[in-house]
């Protein structure tokens, strides 16, 4: 594990039972250095409240994810400042059973741990938070590029695209995501 991401593990064997709020703020060095290659997000400010319940058989993980991702607007490729907002559960059983994927939500933790990281938790969250289109809002997107870019579109694609095409070709964020779980 990397060293710049010392600061995502907690160490929950010397842990009361009960509740314990972790604050992080999540920002370009989360994306670029820890994420790297991987990332599709590059820049962001994002505020992350991580509320952890400790019990004898798991650890509940509420994380509270507010603030703003800068991406690229799908329509005129200008940056945008994209608002994320959302919370999300992670339930990590002591456990030296394997989970199967049938519940994302539930993973387990080896009994012979004593920490879990909970970057990339965070990471995968984030990315849960983001529509599936990132557009500015109405009359905010750069009207000389869309052009271009609409142009371009339809000399490369005309009508015949369906929807089923369209279906086939995997967002490369999820792609990214999907990869990242398997190394796990
Ligand atoms: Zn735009």
């Amino acid at each position: 594990m990397e060293e710049n991401l010392k600061k995502y593990d907690i160490s929950f064997v010397g842990l009361k039972e009960g509740i314990h709020v972790y604050n992080y703020k999540i920002g370009k060095e989360f994306f670029t250095d820890f994420i790297n290659a991987d990332s599709v997000f590059e820049d962001g400010d994002i505020d992350v409240e991580l509320q952890l319940e400790k019990s004898s058989t798991m650890l509940v993980l509420m994380f509270s994810i507010k603030g703003i991702l800068n991406v690229e607007c799908d329509v005129c490729m200008d940056p945008l400042a994209l608002n994320i907002s959302n919370d999300f559960r992670q339930i990590c059983k002591f456990s030296d059973k394997v989970f199967t994927d049938s519940d994302d939500e539930v993973t387990a933790i080896p009994l012979s741990d004593y920490e879990i990281n909970v970057a990339r938790f965070i990471y995968e969250f984030i990315h849960l938070c983001v529509p599936a289109k990132m557009i500015h809002q109405d009359g905010e997107c750069n009207d000389k590029i869309k052009d271009i870019v609409s142009q371009y579109l339809l000399t490369e694609k005309p009508e015949l695209e369906t929807e089923s095409e369209e279906n086939e070709n995997v967002d490369p964020r999820w792609a990214a995501l999907k990869e990242l779980k398997n190394k796990n």
